[in-house]
């Protein structure tokens, strides 16, 4: 008899897991409270319409699970080779994320749900159950743990036994809070002061021969405007349109109170964006659109002994959007365990063991590296130094190929670089390159002597 799981949540990381899960010959059931997305009608689809960059990291764990269906889900992804950074006078300059024209790619949150959840239908040994809230779940020692159910009729409840359970229901995971009535897990949430509304970029009012005919500014950049401690961001969607989204403070947000406020403070702050998107458009947006609060979740351990429960994606590890490495890193959780399954030839307990032990400094690494990030994207970006870094970084790069590996390239195109790995070979590069930089400015200011000097030392503390 093959072993039963029940997968909860079928968000995107949910989706991964059961059909990675149901190739392993397990019997998966998915449960999600939300009713079947792949029914809701064009305008509520508009209404959750995020679009995602997805890199590297999520990719290959796709095609680790099945190179046929990663190409399936895949096939609508618009690549992006860098920023566009737009100023205050609408003037746009290019920075390429990658050294050899590496991408990362945007695609429609939604589709890519909808896409996996084809692929989940496909196979036989998944039952979908939409409408289940997960409200309980009863472990037990023995081989069956019973996840209790509400179902879409409010009074009733449903109860399934199962061999284990892998939760993969997000931010606010029930799965999660079940555990931590089991075990000693260290848990932290953190919400960060800032807010994120979306705005609709509509595709390009007339042909422009420049993008394709249909798409207002460059589908292949990512576009930010960015202002100090609030930005403005946009990626494409294949029919022409951008999915915008506005990231800043709350009390900046709360503070437009007035329609007149908002419209000054668009107009003032983004006044290119404001010409694509439309004046009443984007006013509209920012004051009836739901806004979005951002968090960071850490814990540990991640799964319960004897292989009874684990958890997966933004459940384990939620973190904020600037690096663009959720989903991307919820869809490497799925590849890393599917491997320890193999190293233990299936034995749970062993494999979650050891996925607890050594998943945690890579998680922990990259909800760290996304929260700096922030400050990048919205303000150094702009500056001269992080220019001139970032210019160093680049030659370095270029010239010493694998030798010298920009943090960027590490965390967006290097699956096979572990993000604690990233962040330690990054701290390495950055005290030579703070050498290089303080040499370079010696040399224009001091002469020659200065920068031999300084270069000598940086030649010397490279370790
Ligand atoms: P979710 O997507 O939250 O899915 C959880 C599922 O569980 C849902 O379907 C929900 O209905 C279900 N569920 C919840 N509770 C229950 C319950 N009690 N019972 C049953 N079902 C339940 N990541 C990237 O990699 N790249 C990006 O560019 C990027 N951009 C982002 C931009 C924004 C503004 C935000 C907010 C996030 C972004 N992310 C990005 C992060 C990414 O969206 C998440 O990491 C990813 O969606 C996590 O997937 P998940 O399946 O773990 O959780």
């Amino acid at each position: 008899m093959p072993e039963t799981v029940a997968v909860i949540g079928a968000g995107l990381v949910g989706c991964l897991a059961a059909v990675a899960l149901a190739k392993r010959g397990y019997e998966v059931t998915l449960f999600d409270y939300r009713l079947d997305p792949r029914l809701a009608t064009t305008q509520d689809r508009n209404l959750r319409s995020i679009n995602l960059a997805i890199s590297a990291r999520g990719i290959t764990s796709l095609e680790y699970v099945d190179k046929e269906i990663s190409k399936r889900v895949l096939k609508d992804i618009i690549p992006m080779q860098g920023r566009m950074i737009h100023d205050l006078k609408g003037r746009q300059e290019a920075q390429k994320y990658g050294l050899f024209g590496e991408c990362i790619n945007s695609i429609d949150r939604g589709v890519l749900n909808n896409s996996l959840l084809d692929e989940v239908d496909n196979l036989e040994n998944i039952t979908l159950k939409f409408g289940h809230k997960l409200s309980q779940i009863k472990f037990t020692s023995a081989a069956k743990q019973t996840c209790v159910f509400t179902t879409d009729e409010v009074s009733t409840t449903e109860e399934y036994a199962f061999d284990f359970v892998l939760g993969c229901d997000g931010a606010y995971s029930s799965t999660r809070a079940q555990m931590q009535r089991e075990l000693r897990m260290n848990f932290s949430q953190e919400y960060i002061d800032c807010c994120y509304i979306e705005l609709y970029v509509p595709p390009a009012k007339e042909h422009n021969p420049e993008f394709n005919g249909k798409f207002a500014i460059s589908p292949n950049h990512l576009h930010i405007w960015p202002r100090g401690n609030y930005m403005l961001i946009a990626l494409a969607n294949g029919d022409g349109s951008f999915t915008s989204t506005f990231f800043g403070p709350w009390s900046l947000v709360e503070s437009l109170d007035t329609r007149s406020k908002i419209q000054d403070f668009l107009i003032t702050n983004f006044p290119d964006a404001v010409e694509i998107i439309g004046l009443k458009q984007a006013v509209d947006a920012f004051e009836s659109h739901p806004r979005g609060a951002l968090m960071c979740v850490e814990c540990s351990p991640y799964h319960l002994s004897q292989g009874r429960a684990i958890i997966l994606g933004d459940a384990a590890h939620s973190m904020v959007p600037f690096y663009g490495q959720g989903m991307n890193c919820g869809f490497e959780d799925v590849r890393v365990l599917m491997q320890l399954l193999d190293k233990h030839s299936g034995n749970r307990a062993a494999a979650f063991e050891e996925y607890s032990y050594k998943r945690h400094i890579d998680l922990v690494s990259i909800i760290k590296l996304a929260k700096t990030n922030y400050k990048e994207m919205s303000h150094g970006v702009t500056s001269s130094l992080y220019l001139l870094r970032k210019k160093l970084d680049t030659l370095l790069g270029r010239a010493l190929k694998d030798k010298w590996l920009p943090l960027y390239t590490m965390v967006s195109f290097r699956a096979d670089i572990p993000y604690h790995k990233a962040i330690q070979i990054e701290q390495r590069q950055k005290r030579i390159l703070a050498y290089l930089q303080a040499a370079i400015i010696a040399m224009t200011s001091l002469g020659g002597l200065g920068f031999y000097k300084l270069l000598r030392r940086a030649l010397n503390n490279r370790r």
